[in-house]
């Protein structure tokens, strides 16, 4: 969009808050403001009047006063990863957390303090010094902020659970400009609603995590077969995943097999179905444990060998870069039947480009020990989750992508439990957000009523405080 945005702010206000920030407030007149005003998914172009980034909470709270002072729209930025591109806002304030970056570690309690804007990369890096991590997610660049305030999933999940089940407690600024603490002791209810409710309530800018000891040597899973093998690598890997050992965290996906190293030639570009995980017991152990997955078939395509954790944290990176256009829809499952498998690959054999593929993420494991109501995350008992992430370069390809995507997920949606992983929607509305915390809504609305009344923090999968 190349339209002139209104400054809603006088040069003397605009003055008043450079001099109370440490960083400079970028606005569309001033050399950075391309590369800060933008997320991460190019289908996302707005033009906020404002940049704000803040370093410490007292920013945030001197930021949040201003906007609301000037009526702002405010867009909370951590990682800038949200699929619909919460972490901006047309005309609006966006308070990016991008100096918001200390990270403090306590080898002994395992305690770790972590800054509202960093990102999971910068987290991994300084745990595995001591050889802890905080269970979050695969891709290095997203941030801690959007992703643990959803659920936070990734590769410990099985064994260790969310990374929600990780949080002590949180430092927050409210849409008042308060500057309140939250745990299990103190403001409970705010805790219990950060702990999946997204950014509804405040600005987290202190998150303080129990991390786990990991070792730095994992094993990698990636096995692969032709597409035509799809049914029985299916049967095999549910039969497998029923009791497997907490330790693997794995998904079961429809590819089409990248042309270039480290894939063998003859499966280049060929559909294929894979198995990919890690296994995070000691890698001796790992070997053993998915031997009846390596010796079925056996596979085309074998990558799995030892790998370091923080390398399977940041190997999907180059995958899902920013500035690409994304689009992703999901859904929660409690069974895999064969239909839905069936439907599944005759979709991905009908996809529109080489780049789709479907995934279906295997859950439960520690996840499913907390109960429902425990957390916000409505969503403990569901065994699998579909993902169908879109990516591609071509602003021509858009329409195709994403009517590819609906299209496929409302047919998958026959074999939902009704709820999704809303930290994984591009779509957004009251609808996706009740189907996204289930039986917690009335909860989470009472809370959002608290701390939040005029729904000043509206851009996220939102909880509206209207509606009830
Ligand atoms: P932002 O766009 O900055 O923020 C997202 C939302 O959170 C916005 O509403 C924002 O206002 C709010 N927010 C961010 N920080 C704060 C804060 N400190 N206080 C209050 N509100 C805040 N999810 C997983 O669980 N596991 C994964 O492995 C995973 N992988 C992903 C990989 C990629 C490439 C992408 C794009 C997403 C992935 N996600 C994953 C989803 C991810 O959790 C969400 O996109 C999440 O919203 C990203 O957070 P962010 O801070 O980067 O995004």
């Amino acid at each position: 969009m190349d339209g002139e945005v209104h400054h809603p702010v006088t040069g003397r206000q605009l003055s008043r808050l450079r001099s109370a920030l440490r960083l400079p407030v970028i606005t569309p007149d001033d050399a950075p403001y391309a590369a800060q005003s933008r997320v991460w998914n190019a289908m996302i172009d707005r033009r906020p009047a404002l940049v704000a980034t803040c370093t410490d909470a007292a920013e945030v709270q001197t930021a949040i006063r201003f906007a609301r002072e000037h009526l702002l729209e405010v867009a909370v930025r951590g990682g800038g990863h949200s699929l619909p591109g919460f972490g901006t806002s047309d005309g609006g304030m966006v308070i990016s957390l991008a100096g918001l970056k200390d990270i403090s570690i306590d080898p002994a309690s395992r305690k770790v303090g972590v800054g509202g804007g960093c990102l999971l990369g910068e987290i991994d890096r300084r745990t595995q010094e001591f050889g802890l991590a905080v269970p979050a997610g695969v891709v290095s660049h997203t941030g801690i902020g959007g992703l643990s305030l959803g659920g936070g999933v990734g590769l410990l999940m099985s064994r260790y659970g969310l990374t929600i089940d990780h949080l002590l407690s949180a430092e927050v600024v409210t849409a008042e400009g308060r500057l309140v603490h939250a745990s299990a002791d103190e403001n409970a209810d705010l805790f219990w609603a950060l702990r999946g409710g997204g950014g509804n309530f405040g600005v987290v800018t202190g998150f303080e995590f129990q991390a786990r000891q990991v070792d730095r040597d994992v094993l990698a899973l990636l096995l692969a077969w032709p597409l035509d093998q799809a049914h029985e690598v299916f049967e095999r890997y549910l039969d497998f995943v029923e009791d497997a050992p907490r330790e693997l965290t794995s998904l079961i996906f429809l590819f089409n097999v990248p042309p270039g190293d480290p894939y063998p030639a003859a499966m280049h570009g060929a559909p294929a179905v894979g198995v990919a995980g890690m296994w995070c017991g000691g890698v001796a152990d790992g070997f053993a444990a998915v031997r009846p997955l390596r010796e079925y078939g056996p596979p085309a395509i074998d990558l799995s060998g030892q790998r370091t954790f923080l390398f399977m944290q940041s190997m999907s990176d180059e995958q899902y870069p920013w500035g690409r256009r994304y689009y992703m829809k999901t859904g929660l499952m409690e069974a895999l039947p064969r239909a839905a498998v069936e439907l599944a690959v005759e979709a991905f054999t009908n996809a529109p480009h080489q780049a789709l593929e479907i995934d279906f993420h295997h859950l439960g494991g520690a996840i499913s020990d907390v109960d429902v109501s425990a957390t916000a995350f409505a969503h403990r008992t569901a065994r699998f989750a579909y993902d169908l992430p879109a990516a591609w370069d071509n602003p021509g390809d858009d329409q195709a992508m994403v009517e590819w995507t609906r299209h496929t997920a409302r047919a998958l949606d026959a074999y939902v439990t009704g709820g999704s992983y809303l930290n994984v929607e591009a779509d957004t509305g009251s609808e996706v957000s009740r189907r996204g915390w289930g039986g917690n809504w009335q909860r989470l609305v009472a809370v959002k009523r608290q701390y939040d009344p005029t729904n000043f923090f509206h851009l996220n999968p939102n909880i509206d405080p209207a509606r009830g």
